[in-house]
């Protein structure tokens, strides 16, 4: 019987080839180019007819170690690591797109995100339709005969609605388009969004991959032939590549990965459920709650529910501020994905420049905070807050 690697072997162990030296730590390969044993060899490479590194803007072996390793976490045949998560989807869609294509996005997506299908991706000729995530007759009722994307992630922030993966995988099948996930709320540990039918996943290796704040970086993967040659080809050419080094630090936070998710976890279950009985609070978005209205789905879809909540404070603006500056351990800083666990007011700052119409219809209020749950003790985290809430 073959014995199939665990995810925390694969994590640990995958992707890193010994070098001459042996080194037992996967090395950092700081060089812009490789060399060739002769011009013949030279010419080869150049062809295509010799696999081999040639510059690092094309392959790079820090960079593949963390390549592989993500792609086996993810179940996917190919990654390409890219210099942020925003270069993942630029660089994605400029590889699967063209004039006169459509996309059917998530309204709940990542700010820049929104700003790369809203401002610059019509200037050639590329529309962008808005759907609400949790809504499957809108995603059906936006696709046209040019749509070519279902864009999603979930669960969504600051709220934490789900979508149904298996359900807009075969909703996008069905009319011929790539289902695209960005997963780096939940990552591979969580949720594996290959495995329920997504033909592409996108990391923002600068959260929860790396887990520790230090770099930027991003990821695609999916198919040989979707990732490892029409991306690949537009991430060598337009230059989107992640440097080595950051490569590394993503590459070894990926050995902790597990390990921190369920951590993570652990800590906003906690949190949630004091928050949920505290006088003060009218609302706690957690879908670990079983007051969560997708609480079913995302037991069946995630392994666990994840470090991101978010809650709705009584007394609007002022007491959610309050709250805010209240705190002396907390980081007010919109990142996320970091073993410190971060505060942010969403209807001042990510979402401050939505128009205060769609504020309330996305569920924006005034009096919402959220929190990405870190790795201090969790009853310190409570105490940070509890002073803020009156406690
Ligand atoms: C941060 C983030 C991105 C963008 O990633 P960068 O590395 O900052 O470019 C995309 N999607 C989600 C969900 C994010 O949180």
């Amino acid at each position: 019987m073959i014995n199939q690697p665990g995810f925390d072997t694969l994590a640990i162990r995958s992707g890193h080839t010994r070098s001459a030296e042996l080194e037992h730590s996967e090395p950092i390969f700081a060089t812009s180019s490789f060399v060739f044993e002769n011009a013949a060899q030279a010419a080869a490479r150049f062809a295509g007819d010799e696999a081999g590194n040639i510059y690092s803007r094309f392959t790079n072996p820090t960079t593949r170690v963390f390549e592989q390793r993500l792609a086996a976490l993810e179940g996917g045949e190919c990654c390409v690591a890219t210099a942020s998560g925003m270069a993942a989807i630029t660089s994605l869609c400029l590889a699967l797109l063209e004039a006169g294509d459509h996309i059917v996005s998530s309204r709940s997506i990542f700010g820049s995100t929104t700003t790369l299908f809203e401002k610059y991706l019509p200037r050639f000729g590329i529309q962008t339709a808005f759907v609400d995530l949790t809504r499957i007759e809108q995603w059906q009722a936006a696709i046209q005969p040019n749509t070519r994307i279902l864009f999603v992630e979930t669960p969504s922030n600051p709220l934490t609605e789900l979508a149904d993966i298996a359900e807009l995988a075969a909703l996008a099948h069905a009319h011929d388009c790539l289902l695209v996930v960005d997963n780096c709320f939940c990552t591979p540990a969580l949720q594996r969004p290959l495995s329920l039918g997504a033909d592409l996943v996108v990391h923002s290796a600068t959260k929860y991959l790396d887990g520790q704040g230090r770099i930027v970086g991003g990821a695609v993967v999916g198919s040989r032939e979707i990732v490892g040659e029409a991306i690949f080809g537009v991430v060598r050419t337009a230059g989107s590549c992640i440097s080595p080094f950051n490569a590394w630090v993503a590459s070894k936070g990926l050995e902790t990965l597990n390990l921190r998710m369920t951590a993570h976890s652990r800590q906003a279950q906690r949190l949630a459920e004091y928050l949920q009985q505290h006088p003060r609070v009218e609302k706690v978005h957690y879908p670990g709650l079983e007051a969560h209205p997708q609480h079913a789905l995302a037991r069946r879809q995630q392994a666990d529910f994840g470090g991101v909540l978010s809650f709705v404070v009584e007394g609007g603006r002022e007491a959610a501020w309050g709250l805010i500056d209240a705190t002396r351990m907390l980081s007010i800083t919109a990142n996320l994905g970091d073993v410190k666990s971060t505060i942010t007011h969403p209807a001042s700052t990510t979402h401050g420049r939505v128009s205060d119409t769609l504020k309330a219809e996305a569920g924006i209020v005034e009096g919402l905070v959220r929190i990405a749950v870190g790795l201090e003790d969790v009853e310190d985290i409570i105490a940070d807050l509890a002073r803020g809430l009156g406690d």
